[in-house]
């Protein structure tokens, strides 16, 4: 087995290194700002692209105990690995679906009357404890304020559901100074208040860093713990997680006036050198970085010119010593040098799709503590 890592190894064309005691020390990092509320984990779409089967457990071993997948077939992968912790799904009760959350024992966050009425319908015995969510100002799911109201004129319409908690989600969180956030603060609680001794969960990882009075009982940090900047504009209080390497396959001279890529995009303005790299956007390096991107060979700073393609970078590597950018030398795609946050920026996007358009061809390896 180890030869035949070392085979798969040899024969990549990018190395994907994700750091699990750093996605630890994230989690710590949160806990220790949450001071009294629990720190819950988001762990959907396979835990950020980062691979649930490995940052679920890490997650464990740091001290979280309640993860939360968007999916039921996301929730059934963390039981594999964690059997004995709550798995909340975040989309609701997936009609059809009852029977494998009992099967499972999983968590459905309840977003509507109607899937309140049909989880009590199963079986008490056999279901685990639910969540509700209230919308309180994202208008994508949780209860409309009109069930909410007969919520609370009926609260007979939860009896023999064991209820974890309440729920809901902030839409501008990253944003400190959003009007918006303070609304929905003041929606959640006085929508709580009619539950008294409820718990009560509504900060994702920018919630966290809006003070403590967004933290209630229950914070759901998602991207921040995969280093994910939750502070968009200040400095990043987390901890890098993944670091991407890529192989340069081949090295070339062109003549001023020659053109690199697909539809000709860059022109040589003077003699240049151009290293073409083992990684394009299928591997989900986006395209939108072609000829604004950048990345790191050893200490130097290297832009990419053309059009990025479905599996191939080109750079610039001009003036670089030539013992540095050669083929099979490695470079620096994602790292602590170009960040997540640095990527999303330019490619006009959010450090969230970064993480999860990361491609299935890499070699991962997992460093842990
Ligand atoms: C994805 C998600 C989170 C985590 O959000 P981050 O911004 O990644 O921390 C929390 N709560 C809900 C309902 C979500 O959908």
């Amino acid at each position: 087995m180890p030869t035949e890592r070392a085979a798969a190894h040899a024969r990549a064309g990018a190395y994907l290194e994700v750091d699990l005691s750093a996605v630890q020390e994230n989690y710590r990092r949160l806990s220790g700002r949450l001071g009294r509320a629990e720190c819950a984990a988001v762990v959907k779409a396979d835990a950020y692209g980062l691979g649930v089967a490995k940052v679920a457990p890490a997650l464990w071993a740091a001290g979280a105990r309640r993860f939360f997948v968007a999916l039921p077939d996301e929730a059934i992968a963390v039981r594999k690995v964690l059997p004995t912790a709550q798995v909340f799904v975040l989309g609701g009760l997936f009609g059809g679906a009852e029977r494998d959350y009992l099967a499972h024992g999983i968590c459905p966050v309840l977003n509507s009357l109607g899937e309140i009425a049909a989880w009590r319908a199963l079986p008490p015995a056999e279901r685990p404890p639910a969540a509700i969510q209230f919308d309180s100002g994202l208008s994508r799911l949780g209860l409309p304020a009109d069930e909410a109201a007969r919520l609370i004129d009926d609260p007979s319409l939860l009896e023999g559901i064991e209820l974890g908690f309440l729920m809901s989600h902030l839409a501008c969180a990253e944003e400190q100074e959003h009007p918006l956030n303070s609304r929905q603060r003041q929606a959640f609680s006085d929508f709580c208040r009619r539950f008294p001794r409820m718990r009560r969960s509504f900060a994702n990882s920018s919630g966290i860093f809006l003070g403590s009075e967004y933290h209630f009982d229950i914070a759901r940090p998602g991207v921040a713990l995969y280093g994910g900047n939750p502070t968009p504009g200040c400095e990043n209080p987390m901890a890098s997680c993944v670091r991407l390497r890529s192989r340069i396959l081949q090295v070339r001279d062109i003549a001023r006036g020659e053109s690199v890529g697909y539809g000709a995009t860059f022109t040589a303005t003077q003699p240049t050198r151009i290293a073409t790299v083992a990684t394009g956007y299928a591997d989900g390096y986006s395209r939108y970085l072609s000829n604004i991107g950048r990345l790191w060979l050893a200490d130097y700073c290297v832009p990419i010119v053309g059009r990025i393609s479905m599996d191939l970078i080109t750079l610039d590597v001009s003036g670089l010593p030539a013992d540095i950018s050669m083929p099979g030398a490695l470079v620096d795609l994602i790292g602590e040098r170009e960040t997540i946050d640095d990527i999303a920026e330019k490619a006009g996007t959010i450090p969230y799709e970064v993480l999860t358009s990361l491609g299935g061809r890499f070699h991962r390896t997992y460093k842990e503590a």
